[in-house]
């Protein structure tokens, strides 16, 4: 979309949202002409306010009442949290052949609504609808009330409505010809089909993450989108026309306990998903909680006085609202990169319920496409939500893997020798228990000293030798299989300790291992010298009280031979030990 187009569309949705879409001139007679179309019936009221609630019907059409009739709303009308009960006055001239019509009410939270047609003979035809009761009750079988309303062709004729409601006071009213209202109602309930169709699977689909996952995260995200789904059922009117028609108790505090609930449900999931933990935000913490009691305690106002309730509660989830975003904010700051998904998804929640809720308090006019903002914020906010705990489990993932390779690095560093790269004294000492307690098979460990290594450094200095180390090393780790304990015990002595050899096993592998080394120059930049080593062989005896230290002092006492016997030799002690040291050189 281009800049252009894009300002272009912002002005569009200005001009709707002022309703500059030139209304017909308030208070007139509405002519109704065309049986295709549908009549907004907002330019054509005239209402008063009945202080008392009191008045009759005779008193409302009466000579005294009609000068009270001033106020002649353009637009739809909407006068919020109003208690007072307020009385419309409509001309209809009906002037097409058709003499029946219908008149809907598209609001159906509305308690009250009395309909009073004037017959030719000063009686009025009277029709009581709104959810004050029974749904079973209505005339016409629509979640938003519906009546039947007989106007005779030819003739202009005067309909009154009383209106009585503890919520919000919109009064959103059309006169449709039935077949324009059939149409009308099939898109409305595929929309509505759609919504709830979208909110249902992603709840289901998301219970069954929460419980493969045991990810509490998840289980709050179902728990917003169940209580939202349950909310939005309520304020179409569609819990109460499929779900609990006969509620008509309950159906009326419905909207605003699901309102609690789902903002329950939204701290629960705010916390969790921003990581807000005690350890961490300790006073953001203890807010969350004295918000989750607060809404916990309005719902039980809600239960014993429905307007103390409401009230209440639109005070309440206003100041929640922003908290959320606060500390979505506050989280995003402290480097928790999810929070970004979390301001998104809350904040289209938000939008929507501001212009709903600016709407229903009557700060904005009543648009038909208002009425659906906060259910399609809520869309949005579940998709993008949903999107979001993916991500929040990615980099949870991706945390852990960095922390184990952390934990890794930092084991490896313990357990290994920083001039060689081999294992250390230490890991060998606890490899050898490890074997021990496994218990079974043999074992033997290799003694390894560099013969006259002194000459190595004096002649070529410490840092060559150095160098001579870590290339013997090399050739020792590739001498020997990966399962085998290759370690510098100190100096320029080495060890390995070898799983499953006894010792005849490891004299080979050592006679191996010198052929080896013999044969090996190591090339240190301009020199090339080679060395030797002596080795001391030891075999474990296969019980517990034959330590590592028992098997060291052999394994040293036959290197100590291999010394003494000219260098450059395998020895091995025999079970006893010292003096019967056997050796071999090549
Ligand atoms: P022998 O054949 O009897 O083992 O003779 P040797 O010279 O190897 O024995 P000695 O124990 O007398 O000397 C060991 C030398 O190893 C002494 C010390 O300078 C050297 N050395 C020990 N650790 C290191 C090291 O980390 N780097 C270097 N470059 N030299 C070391
Ligand atoms: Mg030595
Ligand atoms: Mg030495």
């Amino acid at each position: 979309m281009s800049r252009r187009q894009f300002f272009g569309m912002l002005l569009v949705a200005l001009a709707l949202l002022c309703g500059s879409g030139g209304a017909a001139a308030a208070g007139g007679v509405l002519v109704l002409q065309n049986d295709s179309t549908a009549y907004d019936l907002a330019p054509y009221m005239a209402v008063a306010v009945d202080p008392d609630g009191k008045w009759t019907i005779e008193q409302a059409a009466g000579a005294d009442a009609a000068l009270q009739y001033t106020d002649r709303p353009e637009r739809t009308p909407n006068y919020g949290y109003s208690a007072a009960v307020r009385w419309i006055r409509l001309d209809i001239r009906n002037d097409t052949a058709k003499s029946m019509w219908l008149l809907q009410t598209d609001y159906a939270p509305i308690d009250r609504l009395d309909f009073y047609v004037a017959g030719g003979d000063g009686s009025f035809a009277h029709t009581r609808m709104g959810d004050s009761m029974p749904f079973g009750e209505r005339p016409i079988s629509n979640r938003s009330p519906t009546m039947q309303l007989q106007l005779e062709p030819g003739k202009q004729q005067t309909v009154f409505l009383r209106v009585e409601t503890e919520g919000a006071m919109a009064l959103p009213m059309k006169l449709y010809a039935p077949l324009v209202y059939t149409e009308r109602e099939q898109s409305t309930y595929l929309l509505m089909g759609a919504y709830y169709g979208m909110m249902l699977v992603l709840t289901a689909f998301n219970i069954i993450l929460a419980f493969s996952m045991r990810s509490r995260a998840y289980f709050y995200y179902v728990f917003i989108n169940a209580s939202t789904l349950l909310l939005f059922l309520s304020l179409n009117g569609i819990a109460y026309q499929y779900i609990w028609p006969d509620a008509v108790w309950w159906n009326n505090r419905s909207i605003v306990f699901f309102m609690c609930l789902s903002h329950i449900a939204a701290l629960l999931f705010a916390r969790s998903f921003l990581r807000i933990t005690k350890q961490r935000f300790g006073t953001l913490y203890r807010l969350f909680v004295a918000m989750i009691a607060v809404e916990l305690a309005n719902m039980l106002v809600l239960l014993a006085d429905y307007r103390t309730g409401l009230v209440l509660s639109v005070y309440s989830i206003g100041v929640i609202d922003v908290f959320i975003i606060v500390a979505a904010v506050i989280s995003l700051r402290s480097g928790n990169r999810p929070a970004r998904y979390f301001i998104l998804g809350w904040g289209a929640f938000l939008l929507g319920a501001i212009l709903s809720a600016m709407t229903d308090a009557g700060f904005i006019p009543m648009m038909p496409w208002l009425v659906y903002a906060s259910q399609v914020g809520s869309v949005c906010e579940a998709v993008i939500l949903s999107w979001g705990l993916a991500g929040r489990i990615h980099s949870i993932r991706k945390e852990k893997e960095i922390a184990i390779a952390q934990m890794n690095e930092t084991r490896r560093l313990a357990d290994s020798d920083d001039l060689t790269g081999l294992y250390n004294r230490r890991y060998v000492i606890a490899a050898f228990e490890q074997a021990v307690m496994r218990g079974g098979g043999s074992m033997s460990l290799m003694l390894l000293d560099v013969d006259y290594f002194k000459q190595v450094n004096d002649t070529y200095g410490h840092d060559t030798g150095d160098l001579v180390l870590q290339k013997l090393a090399r050739v020792l780790r590739a001498s020997f299989r990966p399962r085998d304990i290759v370690g510098r015990f100190g100096g320029e002595e080495f060890m390995v300790l070898l799983q499953d050899t006894n010792r005849d096993q490891a004299h080979r592998a050592a006679e191996f291992l010198l052929g080896t080394i013999r044969k090996q120059p190591f090339l240190i930049g301009e020199h090339t010298l080679s060395c030797t080593v002596s080795i001391g062989i030891a075999e474990w005896k296969g019980t517990p009280e034959d330590d590592f230290h028992q098997v060291l002092l052999r394994a040293d006492e036959a290197l100590y031979a291999a010394k003494r016997g000219g260098r450059d030799r395998v020895c091995e002690a025999s079970w006893e030990g010292c003096g019967t040291a056997v050796g071999s050189k090549f």
